[in-house]
């Protein structure tokens, strides 16, 4: 739940246009939070991360992705 608290409070952050230095804070405390759950559920979150997107992006290959810019 704090996790989710924390996404949200990015999203928020992003929305309102908040500037670099809150962004940057908010941004830890999702990847903090982020890495904390993987520790609880016993992944390595640097070999998932490098096993899914050391090459780019799965799909595009790009890094970082194209994908959304592809989008209409
Ligand atoms: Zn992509």
């Amino acid at each position: 739940m704090w996790f989710m608290e924390e996404v949200g409070e990015l999203a928020a952050a992003l929305r309102a246009g908040e500037d670099r230095e809150h962004l940057r804070h908010e941004f830890a405390d999702v990847l903090a939070w982020l890495a904390t759950l993987a520790n609880i559920a016993g992944v390595d979150l640097d070999e998932a991360v490098e096993q899914l997107y050391g090459s780019g992006c799965p799909k595009c290959r790009c890094c970082p992705c194209a994908c959304v810019a592809a989008k209409p």
